[in-house]
């Protein structure tokens, strides 16, 4: 699990997803959560260096502090039970639409990949503080991905690999979205009808990974 978390930590970093050391991954424990450590490159950052902290927040193991987003990592697992990995990232084209506020519409059909008909923008709240976990995990609701208002983007999955995946594609939905928008185009949305189809169609492709 340490090893992976670390590749799938440098790899989103190397996306330009975690610009100033920023966003932050985390696996479900027996305990609490394994998390990656607060202000350490990623690319200096080692198994060693993951901390693994309990609901509360006090360490159970590992010599570096935990994230400052621990409150919001933990507030998934308690409200997800289903969330085995949680991907936080501040990746540029989500993050830009969370700074309007918006949430991304359904105007392609891989939406359905984040659970419903949208991928909504939380309330504003300040990083690293139990509000910003409440309104994180209301936008989630019935969802595997949220924007953060003025902040990024959070992507859940039963594994590690199925959050790492969400998180790009909601990268991906956003860019494609903001080019759309940038372009003075109105998009054409999807209807409910159409919606249902590609969840059928996705059938297993769609749940949670
Ligand atoms: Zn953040």
């Amino acid at each position: 699990m340490q090893a992976e978390l670390i590749a799938a930590a440098q790899a989103l970093d190397a996306l330009g997803f975690m610009p100033s050391k920023s966003g932050n991954l985390s696996c479900r424990t027996e305990r609490g959560c394994l998390i990656t450590p607060a202000g350490l490159p990623y690319a200096e950052t080692g198994p060693e260096d993951l901390v693994e902290v309990a609901p509360d927040g006090s360490v159970l193991g590992g010599h570096r502090r935990p994230s400052s987003e621990w409150r919001l990592h933990m507030a998934i697992y308690a409200a997800r039970p289903e969330a085995g990995a949680v991907v936080h990232t501040h990746s540029p084209f989500a993050t830009a639409l969370s700074c309007a506020r918006q949430p991304i519409p359904p105007f392609h059909y891989m939406i359905a990949l984040a659970g419903g008909a949208d991928i909504r923008c939380s309330a504003y709240a300040t990083f690293g503080t139990a509000a910003l976990a409440e309104a994180t995990i209301a936008a989630l609701e019935g969802r595997r991905a949220a924007l953060l208002a003025n902040h990024g983007a959070v992507a859940i999955g039963k594994s590690l690999a199925g959050a790492q995946t969400l998180a790009m594609e909601v990268e991906n939905l956003a860019r494609q979205y903001l080019a759309l928008r940038a372009a003075g185009l109105p998009p054409v949305l999807l209807t409910e009808a159409e919606l249902r189809e590609v969840f059928a169609q996705f059938g297993d492709y769609g749940r949670l990974t």
